[in-house]
């Protein structure tokens, strides 16, 4: 199929073509699904609205109690940004493992979520971290919960014409600390048969002050494990209480049989990761990992 590449100079410029040309317009950035999509006639799209020239879009910025993550940011830059150390490491161990070399170079964080794939590795960190979601329409910015934007596989509350702008996730508190683990068939290139993602804060005698668990690839949409996590909130962080979280992770989520497993081995995978996930924070705010 043909169809014509718009470059705007500037975002405004880019929502307002895509107001004009509505269900036949689609933002371009790293192009790492929506060729795909587009070369597999999974799409028709006649006009291509290229954000790449946009460069207001790519900063990664550190805004005092949060960071701002433009939607351009490459896996790249989020791999080899120093913000996310410490607290925040999950989102580089994400963004470490999203494909080969070339995919990391040029996909983005904006195109992760906007594309919604229930496997999406930098989604799960960012879920841990209760992001938002800053959406740029012709009339009005709105700023959403992640959790909120994401509707099921491929399909978001963005509304028509809408950009992804940036994303902003909240510096967490002292004695926090983030993992993210992913299941594949292999090491590289790989899509999530399942990922884990973890974000714990502990209490000066120990205890767990705030757990939060998210889950890709076993069910619709990326997910919270909310029981795993209101489990874990006020008790003491021993092995069996790892575990049980791990159980009761599994027992929420929503598998499918499909070519990369089978549901039953996801769940499984869920039983194992979580706890594995959330020792690794543990460790990290004890100083036993980095
Ligand atoms: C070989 C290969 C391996 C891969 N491996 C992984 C992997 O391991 N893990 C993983 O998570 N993903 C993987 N992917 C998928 C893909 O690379 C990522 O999802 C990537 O982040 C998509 O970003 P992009 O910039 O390329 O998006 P694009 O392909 O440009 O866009 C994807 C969708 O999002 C929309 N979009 C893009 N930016 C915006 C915006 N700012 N506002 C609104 N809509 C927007 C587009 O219109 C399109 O519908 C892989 C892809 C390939 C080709």
């Amino acid at each position: 199929m043909s169809f014509t590449v718009h470059h705007p100079a500037s975002v405004s410029d880019a929502v307002a073509l895509a107001e004009r040309y509505g269900a036949d317009g689609r933002f371009l950035a790293g192009g790492t699904d929506l060729i795909i999509q587009i070369h597999r006639k999974r799409l028709a799209s006649q006009h291509l609205i290229d954000l790449t020239g946009l460069a207001e879009l790519r900063a990664i910025e550190d805004a005092g109690d949060e960071i701002r993550i433009g939607a351009l940011a490459t896996h790249k830059a989020i791999e080899r940004n120093p913000l996310f150390q410490g607290a925040l490491v999950a989102l580089a161990e994400a963004a470490r493992v999203v494909g080969g070399h070339q995919v990391r170079n040029v996909g983005t964080v904006g195109g992760n979520i906007a594309n919604a794939s229930p496997a999406a590795d930098v989604v799960a960190p960012l879920l841990a971290l209760e992001a938002e979601v800053v959406l740029q329409g012709a009339a009005a910015t709105r700023r959403v919960r992640l959790r909120d934007f994401l509707a099921g596989p491929g399909r978001t509350m963005r509304g028509d014409g809408e950009l992804v702008r940036e994303v902003h996730v909240a510096k967490p508190p002292p004695r926090s600390a983030t993992a993210f683990l992913k299941a594949g068939r292999r090491k590289a290139m790989e899509i999530s048969v399942v990922c884990v993602a973890a974000r714990l804060t502990l209490d000066d005698a120990g205890r767990c002050a705030a757990a939060r668990i998210a889950l890709g690839a076993v069910s619709a949409t990326t997910m919270r494990a909310e029981a795993a996590e209101r489990a874990l909130e006020g008790a003491l962080l021993t092995d069996d209480v790892l575990r049980d979280a791990g159980r009761l992770a599994a027992g929420a989520c929503h598998p499918i049989d499909d070519v990369r497993a089978s549901a039953r081995y996801r769940r499984l995978l869920v039983e194992a990761l979580v706890p594995r996930a959330l020792a690794r924070c543990v460790e990290r705010i004890s100083g036993r990992r980095s």
